[in-house]
């Protein structure tokens, strides 16, 4: 019986072509390769502008401190998130806290996210830059976000790592809802780069910025310079920034991976839709499909419904991975890890996100499962639920 993962990269033999030619061109790291993969995911995601980044947690805390998150600076996430969603603002000095999720999308709920909102207004302790999350792959409320940010003053920073390919009301995401739209190219992502991640937004301060954050703070554009020129070798260092350039071997393998995302795409939805139908009558809570956003389907999650079955999460889950089947978990609520209880979180602060994490188990799903795979999956939670 072979091993089913959780989740799997697609590398074809374009793929390995694309990256082999870097290997034997002029550049290996940030180069031209890196320009022409921002350049075709700007124009995928419909953005204006597009700054890739070594992974998705360097293109987090570039874009927290291009947003101006500070020393004293106050950052909101959702609890059901990676950790790099949350840490990025602690990167920064500022403090981070949590809105909690609603159950329906998995998501930051806007309804939560109104009432902190306006009892922080109330103390004037509002948050310069909030972070929700495309669960699973499924875009947030980001209409009604970007209300509140637009009457409160604060920035929307779209943690879309899981979302490449994703639609929200006939736009892709990352073509600017929100300030700024991070992707993560890990390898379970949708599109990979191996490490990799980028930042879209309209704003082209915002992207000026960010070019020199990715790289120690330095520009060598003569327009730039904010000095007298000693001569054509000069590079001026402008702010306090790091070495987070992604290669031009990763950003060559991303373009040729870009130019596959439509097909990887409704292989994932097709793969989601028969799941959806396999699995409609058994006592698991389905993912959500709205009417006015497409998923990248980036997870497949369902959640035990206690309400019809005494099975429990942990019974499924080893039952899954007895029959070699790389069932997962996402996620354990950030404030509930050892380092965030440390920070004074506890257990109950996130009431929703904790009762979704304690039923929730997800799927494998990947570009290049099989129908027989998907049918191995069904029949170990029909046995195991029955
Ligand atoms: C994967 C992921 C990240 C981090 O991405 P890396 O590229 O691995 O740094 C951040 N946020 C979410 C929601 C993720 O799933």
């Amino acid at each position: 019986m072979s091993h089913i993962p959780y989740s799997c990269q697609d590398i074809d033999d374009d793929d390995i072509a694309a990256v082999t030619a870097v290997l034997r061109s002029e550049y290996l790291t940030q180069g031209p390769m890196v320009a022409q993969f921002e350049d075709a995911f700007a124009r995928r995601v419909g953005a204006r502008h597009a700054v890739a980044v070594a992974n998705a947690t360097a293109a987090l805390h570039v874009a927290c401190l291009a947003l101006g998150v500070a020393a004293g600076s106050r950052v909101w996430t959702s609890p059901n998130s990676f950790l790099a969603s949350a840490n990025c603002a602690l990167y920064c000095g500022a403090s981070v806290d949590f809105v909690d999720i609603d159950p329906v999308t998995r998501s930051m709920s806007v309804a939560a996210l109104r009432g902190k909102l306006e009892r922080a207004a109330e103390c004037d302790e509002l948050p310069q830059v909030i972070v929700p999350v495309d669960f699973a792959g499924l875009p947030c409320d980001l209409r009604e976000m970007r209300e509140l940010a637009d009457k409160y003053g604060f920035a929307l920073l779209e943690d879309a790592s899981h979302a490449t390919g994703a639609s929200y009301q006939g736009q892709p995401v990352g073509s600017g809802h929100a300030h700024a739209t991070v992707f993560s190219f890990h390898a379970v992502k949708i599109v990979t780069t191996a490490e990799g991640g980028i930042v879209t937004t309209r704003d082209a301060a915002l992207a000026k910025r960010l070019r020199l954050l990715r790289s120690h703070g330095m520009t060598r554009e003569p327009r730039d310079l904010l000095g007298e020129a000693d001569g054509p070798w000069v590079y001026e260092q402008q702010l306090l920034g790091y070495n987070y350039r992604l290669t031009d071997l990763q950003a060559a393998l991303g373009w040729s991976q870009l130019r596959r995302l439509d097909a990887l795409h409704k292989a994932r939805v097709a793969l989601a839709d028969r799941y959806d139908l396999l699995l409609r009558d058994l006592p698991l809570l389905l993912p959500a499909r709205l009417p006015d956003r497409v998923s990248a389907w980036h997870l497949y999650v369902v959640e035990v419904d206690g309400a019809r079955t005494a099975c429990r999460r942990a019974t499924l889950f080893d039952a899954l991975r007895r029959a070699q089947i790389g069932a997962n978990v996402h996620y354990i609520p950030i404030h509930t890890q050892p380092y965030y209880t440390s920070l004074g979180f506890k257990r109950g602060d996130f009431p929703a996100a904790e009762r979704y994490y304690a039923r929730a188990i997800t799927l494998p799903l990947f570009p290049a499962m099989t129908h027989a795979q998907q049918d191995r999956v069904v029949d170990v939670l029909r046995g195991a639920l029955r």
